[in-house]
């Protein structure tokens, strides 16, 4: 059990908060709001504890030096509307104009510090740049489950120098994917699409020991099919990963789980949009043509009745080029199965959250996990180093006067 907010006393004491502001920016404005949104549990819960809020994130991919149009300044204007109370911000993250701002708090302000990236000491996880960091603060709360997987300074290199907690976010997301990995109520269905096997090889591995149904669509069901000797014409495959889906195949006969496949698929005549589209059994793709969407009606009619009967689920990366409309067939199909299936159904990856936003039924799942990464690494059963770093319950909290 790792530390969490309900642990430790706040009041007056000046904390560190990594929260995931990893926002899409356009001309300067924030285009989405929803993870800020889901960091202001925490910190509403700090400003009402009478601490001194210090935020921290990175924001886009500036390299390890300062790019202007990555600073933080539109999410501090962003957060300052969503928790109706003025957020107090600094064009650096450490160094002297920063700890004058933060020396100078009052107990319930939020101050946010700017985009942790542009020091390469943030990835690099470097000591000196973590400690700098530390010694802003009393203590250290991680709400930043979408960067949990990574080992940077502000996710674990500063859990060396301070008490360190998880933050509601962070607590949430990992009660709600243990939960389902832990202990799955079965029928226990896995879906998995996505472009790719390579990405998804050691999920795909773990899940197999875990659940009773694999029901796999998009690029990474054409090179299973492959595998079993189906003509895949200009389909996305991956030749070099035939051996592995066709060794993963046999395994499964052996093992309680059933690795389900397309039976018909949409196929194009090439990769686009606009592109000619029709629909064929997926042994009988014509040379030429491609198939972009595991969502023919046989494949969504045997789908969704696993679905159906199934108690707990999880489901990573869309059927098809949901981006594509006329390709989204797939994908849309077991968005809808989730959204009126009973079963614990949890969502991880930025793309299938973004397929099922993009059907309106966001609501109506049990979870969709904010990090992609974070919890591809927690399907795939390893530990997260961010999640690692925090201190567990039994430990004791340093004074810090
Ligand atoms: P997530 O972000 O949910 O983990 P991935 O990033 O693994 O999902 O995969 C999403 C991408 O896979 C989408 O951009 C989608 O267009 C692509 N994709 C899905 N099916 C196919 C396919 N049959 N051919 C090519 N690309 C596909
Ligand atoms: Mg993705």
């Amino acid at each position: 059990m790792k530390k969490t907010l309900k642990d430790i006393d706040f009041k007056g004491k000046k904390v560190l908060v990594r929260v995931d502001f990893n926002v899409p920016l356009a001309n300067n404005e924030v285009t989405d709001t929803t993870r800020i949104e889901a960091a202001l549990p925490t910190i509403e819960y700090l400003i009402r504890e009478e601490a001194q809020v210090l935020l921290i994130s990175h924001l886009g991919r500036p390299g390890g030096q300062v790019k202007e149009e990555l600073r933080m300044d539109p999410v501090a204007k962003e957060l300052a509307n969503l928790l109706g109370k003025a957020v107090l911000k600094v064009d650096d993250c450490i160094g002297e104009e920063v700890e004058k701002a933060v020396a100078g708090l009052e107990n319930g302000e939020v101050l946010l510090l700017e985009n942790s990236r542009f020091y390469p000491g943030e990835k690099a996880n470097d000591p000196e740049f973590a400690k700098q960091l530390a010694a802003l603060a009393d203590v250290y709360v991680n709400d930043a489950f979408g960067a949990a997987h990574r080992a940077h300074a502000t996710t674990v290199g500063v859990t060396e120098y301070l008490p360190a907690a998880a933050g509601f976010l962070l607590q949430r997301e990992l009660n709600e994917l243990s939960k389902v990995m832990d202990n799955p109520t079965s029928p226990f269905v896995a879906i998995m699409g996505g472009a790719k096997v390579s990405d998804k090889i050691d999920v795909i591995k773990n899940l197999m020991n875990k659940v009773d149904y694999l029901l796999l669509g998009g690029g990474i069901a054409n090179t299973f099919l492959l595998a079993k000797g189906y003509e895949m014409g200009d389909s996305l495959v991956e030749e070099d990963k035939v051996a592995l889906a066709r060794s993963l195949m046999e395994e499964s006969e052996k093992k309680s789980v059933e690795i389900v496949l397309p039976i018909d698929v949409v196929i194009a005549n090439e990769f686009a949009a606009d592109a000619e589209s029709k629909i064929v059994m997926a042994d009988q793709i014509p040379t030429g043509w491609q198939s972009l969407d595991s969502g023919g009606p046989k494949t969504i009619e045997k789908y969704s009745e696993i679905i159906k009967k199934a108690k707990t689920v999880i489901w990573n990366g869309p059927l098809g080029v949901f981006e594509f409309d006329q390709f989204a067939k797939g994908t849309d199909a077991i968005a809808k199965a989730l959204a009126e299936s009973n079963a614990h159904s949890v969502i991880g990856g930025g793309d299938s959250a973004a397929a099922v936003n993009k059907a309106g039924l966001t609501k109506r799942m049990s979870h969709i996990s904010t990090g992609g990464g974070a919890s591809l690494m927690f399907f795939e059963g390893k530990a997260l180093p961010g999640v690692e770093a925090l201190d567990d319950v039994e430990s004791s909290i340093p004074e810090n006067n």
